[in-house]
């Protein structure tokens, strides 16, 4: 995974890529989320795919234990909600960015666009 820090309600969570399977418990776990050492592991042995199913699989058992850890707990509800959340991301890719941009983001977009544009005039000069 390129992102290294997953912030959860203003918790920082550390990503780490790892074959060390006592710290992932068994070797078929494809990951765990601390919130003692606020660390999301992630087995290193798996497709990039699945590695982002686990992220959300493991972000949503995070998002539960801010309320009720005994929902946290619900292996079945993790699993079902971080299905249908990934295949909503999949499948809703303008409406996930547009969800995600602030004033801040729109202010650099237009900053790069910018850029982006006179490298491209750049370009036709040579
Ligand atoms: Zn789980």
């Amino acid at each position: 995974m390129k992102t290294k820090t997953i912030n959860i309600n203003e918790i920082i969570y550390t990503v780490v890529e790892s074959t060390d399977f006592d710290l992932l418990k068994s070797p078929n776990h494809f990951g765990l989320i601390s919130p003692k050492t606020l660390k999301l592991m992630l087995n290193d042995n798996m497709a990039l795919q699945t590695k982002k199913e686990t992220v959300i699989h493991e972000v949503i058992h995070a998002m539960l234990w801010n309320f009720d850890a005994e929902l946290s707990d619900n292996e079945n509800l993790v699993n079902q909600l971080a299905m249908q959340l990934y295949s909503f991301f999949i499948k809703n890719k303008e409406l996930v960015k547009e969800l995600s941009e602030t004033e801040e983001t729109k202010r650099n977009c237009r900053a790069e666009g910018t850029k982006g544009g006179q490298r491209q005039m750049a370009n036709h000069n040579l």
